[in-house]
Formats: C-alpha cells, sequence, structure tokens
C-alpha cells in the first residue's frame, strides 16, 4: 500500500525553489474557503496592492496567473505578439531560447540578440538590431539570467526601446524581491515572475504586472488571444479592477494565501532591505568561496547576488558532489545549462534561503566533500573569509 508523503528537510541553494519559510507553510495550512467567497475576494485585492509595492508599480493590471513562472510568460507573449509581428529576443541563457519559442509559435518573427553565456544584455546589439529593424514591436530579455547568474541593464534595455518605439516584455522571474526593480521608473511594459525564488513562496504562481500601453495593445489586437486560460480580456473580469468578478477558472485558494504571506514578509522586511541583504549574504558566500580557490563566472558588475555561478574545480565529478550534498547535508546546489553544463555549480541565495547560516553550511559542507575527494582547494580559509564578510 503506497503511504502518506514525507519528504526530507533539505536546506535548498539551487536555482529555485527556495526554502520556504515555516510562516509561509503554514498560512498554506489554512482552511479552503470558495474562491468567490468575499473574504477570499478581499485577500485577492491585497495580494495586488502588496504586489504593486513588490513590483513597485502603480498598474492596475498586477496579479497572480494561476501557474508557474513559465505561464507568466506565455502570457505576456500570447497577450502582446500577433502573428507577423516582430519580436528583438535577447538571449544570454536558457531563458530568452524560451521566449524565442514563445514568439515563433504565435506566429511571429524573433529577432535574435544573443550574447555570450554569463555575460549581460549587450546594449549596442540591441540599438543595432532596432536600427536593423524599424518595424520591431517588442523588445523582450530577461533581466536576471538563472541558468548563468547574470543581471542585465533593465532600465536602459526599456529605454532604448521606448526610443524606438517598442515596447517590452520582461522576465524577472528571479530578480523579483531579490535585486533592484522598479517597474514604473523604470518603464518596464509588461513583466513577469514566479513565487518560488526570492519570493521563497511554494511554486506553482506567476506575478504579472501590464501598464497601460500594454493593455491598449492587448485590447486592440485584431486577432483572438491564442489561448483561451490566458487571454488578459478574460482574465481581468476575474481579477479587474471593478470586475464583477465572473467565474473565469477556480483560483488556486491557499496557494493564494502562501502567496499572500510572502508578500506581508516582504513589506514587513521591505524591499530595499531585502535588496540589501541579498547583496550582503552574496558578498559572504563569495569571500567563502573564492577564499576556496573557486571561480565565478559572471564579470563583477553583472553578478546577480541571488544567483552565484562558480566553476568547478579540476578533475571533480560535479554531479557526485552535488549528491553527496545532497545526501549527506540535505543541501541542494545547482547544476550548469546548456552551454556551462558540467562547467559549473549554481548556487541560490534566493529569498529565506539567503541567509548567514546557510552560507556556512554550505561553505563547510563543499569544503569537506571536496577535500575528500582531493580536490585542489584551499582548506580552512573559506568559513573565516565568509564570517568576516557576514560581520562587516
Ligand atoms: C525559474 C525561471 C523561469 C520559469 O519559472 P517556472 O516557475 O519554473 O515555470 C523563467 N525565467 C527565469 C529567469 C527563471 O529563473
Amino acid at each position: 500500500m503506497i503511504v502518506s508523503f514525507n519528504p526530507s528537510v533539505r536546506t535548498l541553494m539551487g536555482p529555485g525553489p527556495s526554502d520556504v519559510p515555516p510562516r509561509i507553510l503554514s498560512a498554506l495550512a489554512r482552511p479552503t474557503i470558495g474562491h468567490l467567497d468575499p473574504e477570499f475576494v478581499n485577500m485577492m485585492d491585497e495580494v495586488k496592492g502588496l504586489l504593486q509595492y513588490a513590483f513597485q508599480t502603480k498598474n492596475e493590471l498586477t496579479i497572480p496567473v494561476s501557474a508557474p513562472g513559465s505561464a507568466g510568460m506565455e502570457c505576456c507573449f500570447v497577450n502582446l505578439v500577433e502573428a507577423g509581428d516582430k519580436v528583438i529576443v535577447c538571449q544570454n541563457g536558457v531563458f530568452g531560447g524560451r521566449m524565442k519559442e514563445n514568439v515563433e509559435r504565435l506566429g511571429a518573427t524573433a529577432i535574435m540578440v544573443e550574447d555570450e553565456w554569463g555575460t549581460a544584455v549587450d546594449l549596442a546589439k540591441v540599438e543595432q538590431a532596432l536600427k536593423d529593424n524599424p518595424d520591431t514591436k517588442i523588445v523582450a530579455f530577461v533581466h536576471a539570467e538563472t541558468s548563468t547568474g547574470a543581471s542585465s541593464d533593465a532600465k536602459a534595455l526599456c529605454a532604448l526601446a521606448h526610443q524606438h518605439d517598442c515596447i517590452t516584455i520582461v522576465d524577472a522571474v528571479t530578480s523579483l524581491g531579490g535585486s533592484e526593480l522598479k517597474v514604473d521608473e523604470w518603464g518596464i511594459d509588461a513583466i513577469y515572475s514566479g513565487t518560488q525564488k526570492c519570493l521563497s513562496c511554494v511554486p506553482g504562481l506567476s506575478p504579472v504586472s501590464f501598464n497601460e500601453k500594454a493593455i491598449e495593445i492587448i485590447k486592440n489586437r485584431k486577432s483572438k488571444v491564442n489561448s483561451w486560460f490566458l487571454d488578459l480580456n478574460l482574465v481581468m473580469g476575474y481579477w479587474g479592477a471593478n470586475a464583477k468578478r465572473a467565474y473565469h477558472h477556480t483560483a488556486p485558494v491557499n496557494a493564494l494565501y502562501a502567496l499572500h504571506e510572502s508578500l506581508v514578509i516582504l513589506q514587513q522586511e521591505g524591499l530595499e532591505n531585502s535588496w540589501a541583504r541579498h547583496t550582503h549574504h552574496h558578498l559572504a558566500l563569495r569571500a567563502g568561496l573564492e577564499a576556496m580557490g573557486l571561480e565565478f563566472v559572471v564579470a563583477e558588475n553583472d553578478r546577480l547576488p541571488q544567483l552565484n555561478a562558480v566553476t568547478i574545480p579540476e578533475g571533480v565529478d560535479e554531479a557526485q558532489v552535488r549528491s553527496r550534498l545532497l545526501n549527506e547535508y540535505n543541501l541542494e546546489i545547482g547544476a550548469g545549462l546548456g552551454s556551462l553544463a558540467g562547467k559549473v555549480w549554481r548556487i541560490g541565495l534566493m529569498g529565506h534561503s539567503s541567509r548567514g547560516e546557510n552560507i556556512l553550511l554550505c561553505l563547510s559542507a563543499l569544503e569537506a566533500i571536496l577535500s575528500d575527494m582531493g580536490a585542489k582547494i584551499n582548506i580552512g580559509v573559506a568559513i573565516p573569509a565568509a564570517q568576516k564578510a557576514l560581520n562587516q
């Protein structure tokens, strides 16, 4: 007979999901009520307000899509792109490639601007693509590329797109809550994120936000949105301001309690404080890893604090290290993807995972396993280096 599932308690320091704090897990266990219950509708409004704070926007259409980050991505593209459109897609890692898939499946043309994995999106290349393609409608890029740990200059990319009369679609799945992000000030037109990265909520929801310009485009489409579930014209009747709350789909009631709790936690900490905490802990992890002799993949100025891609010591079986971390220390870190597969580890410091004790656990576990495997690393220096940085 199959019995109840009881997972091990892990420390999650990979590319997501991040550690979910007990406060959020207990919010999930609160009584399920109807999704049209006035109490629930009131909570939905609070979630919208809290998301506006997290995104730093006054956009009315700021809601969680009832599905993971990938659905938020699809929601932006399927609503804003029509067959025949031209979209500049910046690719410097895995997720830009998924944007291309979205654009092409909608019968539109993706003009690819490619940068090496581990580097930021190159503004000069985007400008050239805009000049070469004056009929471009949208510029799409990933703010925080989780596959490499590189951050791109979202503010400058949006300004450039607007100079050429384009709107922007921004992937902020890993940036939201973890590093500076200002939707209104930077002029982001459409943005999507996820709950399981720096918000430290359970996976399965995707906060999105659209400004007036984007909504105008959606309302004036020549063709119907190619997805019934993600058609914002319909979703707005459920989540929209002054909407009649017409039944569209059953919201994931308990998952939204969890999102509400995670956003209350963010508000209590303060958004700027959360950004600063991610940077502080990144610097401590970095001090420890570099003392040990590991190197960062991304140039210093483009590094994400919440996702640290580091090189693997020569001759080490990287998969074996990860499985020993999991089995012996209940600690998860991430592998490299795509062109970085087998070459790097990705150590996440996202949301609730971004804590001093996690850094010390990760460094001591890595040091113990690597030295046991005979890797050439510096012993006994990582923890003091990290501790010094933590005390600064
Ligand atoms: C995780 C991630 C996604 C996808 O989110 P899911 O919730 O896994 O669907 C998209 N873009 C980036 C940059 C991500 O890190």
